[in-house]
């Protein structure tokens, strides 16, 4: 069973948006290196983990400008424009090592821009022998279509991030999928699969099974770092949904608001009945000020047409969850007795798509999940 796809922006290119007025970038459990009144150039680093963190971050500041006080605790505000020109690198790429390609992809603060938001020089770093680079295109998430364009439009950029990434890991063999096959295709160990004709052992990663896989963008990212000394500053994000008058993709800097994109894609908020940052299966609800960080694809102005809330009325055992679990769990099962092979549920929310109960399925396997830690 697959979820249509409903792309409408597919066709649409890659536009800059108009900036906001400032930008909030999250530094939660990261040491920050200004302080309000500062001045920032954009790329400068402006806060990094404390040293010796396994899962080291940094962050660096989107626009020139000046940094205000934030207004939320854990962030950094700046008030000011976005760069399209950053200065010349110093740096060439073709003479580079596998462990400065690492530090390079380290250094600009590249994070996995599928959604994971794992930091993605720890998955060029895996510690074991890996032959095969997957770059993820199929984004099956319904509205969505950034990738799609920036593989459209920015293919080259692709290709060569995930040449670099192949050198990081030592891989001879780099392949970018693209399937049309709606949601929930693109899930990592199903790519693996298909690519490599592999699985990946329960509980592990694609490493164990020789493959690591990044993001369309995490690949273009990885180029801009090592081609362009540009540090991870935007992204490419679908607006749409039914509320959303100018739907389309647009080159976001991070750390913009929710509320400042939908209001540059003439959104009428009255009508829209939810804000979701990300796709409608597995996005967010969020708030008009919730910010773009690197793992969000889209900002999507729902209309109560576009949604259903769940109602949790009481399980039928009809069994559609199981018919409809892409990894073949039963849903109903695991919630009423927690198992292990609670480890393989992806929270795709295909089984609460389907069940006729209107069923908060995916909280209640969240909850299943906790209940076994
Ligand atoms: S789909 Fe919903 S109603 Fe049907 S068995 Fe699963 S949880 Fe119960
Ligand atoms: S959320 Fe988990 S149990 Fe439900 S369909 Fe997806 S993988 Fe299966």
């Amino acid at each position: 069973m697959r979820v249509p796809a409903l792309k409408l922006t597919e066709g649409d290119a890659i536009r800059p948006l108009h900036p906001a007025p400032s930008v909030r970038v999250r530094t939660a459990g990261l040491r920050e290196w200004v302080a309000p009144g500062d001045r920032v150039a954009a790329g400068d680093l402006i806060a990094e983990s404390p040293e010796g963190e396994r899962f080291g971050r940094r962050r660096h500041s989107p626009y020139d400008g000046v940094v205000i006080p934030a207004k939320r605790s854990g962030e950094i505000q700046i008030v000011g424009r976005p760069r399209e020109q950053l200065p010349a690198p110093h740096r060439e790429p073709a003479t580079l090592s596998p462990h400065a390609v690492v530090a390079a992809v380290r250094d600009a603060g590249i994070e996995g821009m599928g959604g994971g938001v794992f930091p993605t020089w720890v998955k060029l770093s895996p510690g074991r022998p890996v032959e095969c680079v997957i770059v993820n295109g199929c984004e099956s998430e319904p509205y969505l279509a950034c990738d799609r364009r920036v593989l459209a439009e920015f293919r080259g950029d692709v290709e060569c991030g995930m040449r670099l990434a192949m050198r990081a890991v030592g891989a001879d063999r780099g392949v970018i999928v693209h399937d049309d096959e709606g949601y929930p295709g693109g899930y990592e160990r199903f790519l693996v699969r298909q690519v490599l004709g592999r699985e990946v052992p329960p509980g592990g990663r694609p490493a164990d099974a020789g493959a690591i896989v990044i993001n369309v963008q995490t690949a273009r990212a990885i180029h801009q770092a090592l081609c362009l000394g540009r540090p991870l500053l935007d992204r490419v994000v679908t607006v749409d949904g039914g509320a959303v008058r100018r739907r389309g993709n647009f080159t976001v800097p991070l750390g913009t608001e929710l509320g400042h994109i939908l209001a540059c894609a003439s959104a009428d908020l009255e009508l829209a009945a939810a804000i979701v940052a990300g796709g409608p299966m597995m996005g967010v609800e969020s708030p008009l000020d919730a910010v773009v960080e690197p793992g969000t694809g889209g900002v999507l102005a729902l209309t109560r047409e576009e949604i259903r809330r769940p109602a949790d009325n009481p399980c039928i055992r009809c069994g559609d969850c199981l018919e409809a679990c892409p990894v073949g769990l039963s849903a109903r099962h695991l919630i009423l007795r927690p198992a292990a092979a609670l480890s393989r549920c992806m929270e795709c929310g295909m089984c609460q798509y389907v069940c006729p109960s209107d069923r908060s399925l995916v909280a209640l396997l969240r909850r299943a999940k906790e209940a076994l830690r």
